[in-house]
């Protein structure tokens, strides 16, 4: 059944509207020390060919051996997914020739995968939520590379990368739009960092994207796809979606038919090119490597893999804003890294937790951005920001003076309290004070104070005035009232 199309989402063409569907397959590179079937270092860099065994190499007589961690991986994957567990999965050899793949075919599972269907809940910027399914997650391992830049006329390969577990991860075609293509992979990235199972390092190819687009007439059956390949940034995803889709309109506008194909997306001309007529699975011979048995484990080993997942972005949104009261928007900012949430529940508890979330999200994260730094690298702790919002808390410095303190902590450090002592930038609630400089400003401006009264919006001019003869340090609250009654306005 197709749902009915979202007429937000649909693309104007001349002859009318159409409608995007994409379907995403996720390669996610495994975290962990060695390859999948070999001994071998699966860290990045390092000069080529140092992290190669013989299995990698494919050297005649060697044999593939299981690495577990790589399988509990895929199946702590499978539990963050909400997926099926398949307790029986089989590898198959993908037959085909590249000169960066020494066996001649990549060991991958194909009718029977580790994982099977799941779901990823993607909430999109305008506060609407859509499920994107989850088809299958198997296991494979990755090629190596060709590196064509190194000699004039030969081209070398390095193998570091050939045998590194991918967990790959093949979405329904439940998406429709380019934003709801970047908040799917962002989302699903979320998970996999929570698990601790992919770092999602796209710059290190950790995480790459076969983007699946066709498109339709609202109501019609799916159209022919082209795959996209290989796209390794979120916002190279959204480009990408939106220039196949206007490239598959135009051709069908113009009577033509969309060639099931693999195209590249070109980010420098913002355009998809073909790259090789689509293959077919049958043109893979796949069969089950004979070198392996069937990876079978029981539902005690699942489930003690599952009594120690982390609480995982859903969860956690959803605590955030029952146990905080924050708002959905500042929940899901929160959550999009585990260690920010980590950051904030320090800050959090025991504490305000709006307040809590405003610093953090504004002033924290606003200056992080700015400076281009991790959470990690805050020069200001989650202890020195709680007493910051704790001296604001309790009346000991305005919201304003805290900003400057903020500011001091960040380039100076020290402890927020003490800075407050030995600078002197307590807020004078003492209403002696505040009157006598409430007093010195009317005084001063006679004429203001006629402009005052015949226009009570004035009155934000002498709060300002008043303000500024305090340092800043005024209770804005008492200036506010204690003018409102001078004035008599
Ligand atoms: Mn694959």
């Amino acid at each position: 059944m197709n749902a009915p199309a979202d007429p937000k989402k649909l693309i104007k063409g001349a002859t009318g509207d159409w409608e995007v569907v994409v379907g995403m397959e996720i390669h996610a590179q495994v975290t962990s020390k060695s390859k999948l079937f070999s001994g071998a270092s699966t860290e990045f860099g390092g000069e080529p060919n140092d992290h190669v065994s013989l299995v990698d190499a494919a050297m005649p007589g060697m044999l593939p051996v299981i690495n577990e961690e790589c399988v509990a991986q895929a199946v702590r994957t499978g539990l963050g997914l909400k997926a099926e567990i398949n307790l029986r999965s089989v590898f198959d050899r993908k037959n085909y020739f590249y000169p960066d793949l020494p066996q001649g075919y990549q060991i991958s599972q194909y009718k029977s995968p580790i994982v099977g269907e799941g779901e990823v809940l993607v909430d999109m910027i305008d506060g609407t939520q859509i499920r994107v399914g989850v088809e299958r997650l198997h296991l494979e391992q990755d090629a190596g590379k060709s590196l064509h830049d190194q000699h004039p006329t030969m081209s070398f390969v390095d193998l570091n990368r050939s045998g590194v577990a991918l967990m790959e991860i093949v979405s329904k075609p439940d998406i429709r739009s380019a934003d709801e293509a970047k908040a799917y992979v962002t989302k699903l990235r979320t998970i996999l960092r929570y698990l601790g199972t992919c770092d999602g390092d796209m710059e290190k190819g950790s995480l790459r994207a076969d983007v699946n687009v066709s498109v339709r007439k609202p109501g019609d059956p799916l159209g022919t796809r082209c795959e996209i390949k290989n796209v390794n940034s979120i916002r190279f995803i959204g480009q990408a979606v939106e220039a196949e889709a206007r490239r598959q309109i135009g051709i069908l506008e113009d009577g033509g038919v969309i060639k099931q194909e693999t195209r590249l997306f070109d980010p420098g001309k913002g355009e998809t090119r073909s790259m090789r007529s689509k293959e077919e699975a049958h043109d893979y011979r796949y069969f089950p490597d004979p070198d392996l048995l069937p990876l079978e484990f029981d539902q005690a080993y699942v489930d003690a893999l599952a009594a120690h997942l982390p609480e995982l972005p859903d969860a956690k949104k959803a605590r955030f804003i029952a146990e905080y009261g924050l708002s959905p928007y500042d929940a899901g900012v929160l959550v999009a890294e585990r260690d920010q949430a980590d950051y904030f529940e320090s800050v959090a508890k025991g504490r305000d937790g709006k307040a809590a979330a405003n610093w953090v999200i504004n002033e924290l994260f606003g200056r992080l951005n700015k400076e281009g730094l991790d959470i990690g690298a805050s020069p200001v702790s989650a202890a020195q920001l709680g007493a910051v919002v704790d001296l604001i808390g309790e009346g000991t410095i305005s919201g304003k003076i805290a900003k400057d303190l903020f500011e001091i902590v960040w380039t100076e450090g020290g402890d927020p309290r003490a800075l407050v002592e030995s600078r002197g930038m307590k807020q004078v609630t003492d209403t002696g004070a505040i009157e006598k400089a409430v007093d010195e400003v009317i005084a001063a401006n006679p004429d203001k104070v006629q402009q005052a009264i015949a226009k009570p919006t004035m009155l934000g001019w002498f709060v300002g005035q008043v303000m500024k003869q305090t340092g800043g340090k005024a209770n804005p609250q008492s200036v506010n009232d204690l003018l409102k009654a001078k004035l008599g306005i």
